[in-house]
């Protein structure tokens, strides 16, 4: 991190940017209920297991992360197999902005050039960004393809920085995950802004810190 202004701002897209309207815990509910299992296991043990875990895909990834808990609880694989299948990924045409998000993308963009750098795959993100009609706000886009990187990869960063024709120096990155965003792009030497999610102790420590997006109106590295 250099003490110039950066020309470039990469930014996260879910949970940073959109969200769904139906909450993990509801999806989440849903898929034991049709799985005919019991919950033995709650949204935060899920997003703790998501804070460690890395896939290619999102049924991958929920694979792992349920089979870890069951695995911590002494439960059948089985049953978090037949859980993590019976789990709904939501419909990307119903994302909603975050608040501040929308206008805080229009704040930026009149300042910087942007960049999405996002784990979802193209075609999900891409329907996403069509949903909120802000695909033309970024320069580049760097999603998640089969069997390749994803953050906190650098590569996923790098891929981004060269997209830009931009050196790690002249970025900041924008995300709501600690582990995805604030330390992949520290491992790409990209600044990072954490969107505070929790009132957990950030490790690795972020550049900077924000509350909401509306804080990026006054951006906290300028
Ligand atoms: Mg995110």
């Amino acid at each position: 991190m250099n003490d110039a202004e950066p020309s470039t701002v990469f930014l996260d897209l879910d949970d940073t940017i959109c969200e769904h309207p139906r909450s993990t815990a509801d999806r989440l509910a849903d898929a034991f209920d049709s799985a005919g299992v019991e919950p033995f296991f709650d949204v935060g043990d899920f997003r703790r297991w998501l804070a460690n875990v890395s896939a290619d895909t999102t049924l991958e990834l929920r694979e792992r992360c349920f089979t870890g808990i069951a695995d911590e609880q002494n439960r059948d694989p089985d049953d978090a197999l037949a859980v993590a299948r019976a789990y709904e990924d939501p419909d990307p045409t119903t994302v909603e902005f975050l608040p501040g998000a929308e206008s805080a993308l229009e704040t930026l963009g009149a300042r910087y050039d942007l960049a999405l750098v996002t784990n979802g795959d193209r075609e999900t993100q891409t329907a996403k960004l069509a949903t909120l009609d802000i695909a033309d706000r970024f320069d580049a886009a760097t999603f998640t393809e089969p069997g390749g990187p994803v953050k906190p990869d650098p590569d996923h960063f790098h891929r981004t920085l060269s997209a830009m024709g931009v050196s790690a120096d002249e970025a900041v990155h924008v995300g709501n995950s600690l582990r995805a965003d604030v330390a992949g792009a520290h491992a790409a030497g990209v600044a990072s802004v954490w969107l505070e999610q929790s009132s957990a102790t950030a490790d690795p420590s972020p550049h900077y810190t924000i509350d909401s997006m509306h804080d990026l109106h006054e951006p906290p590295w300028a």
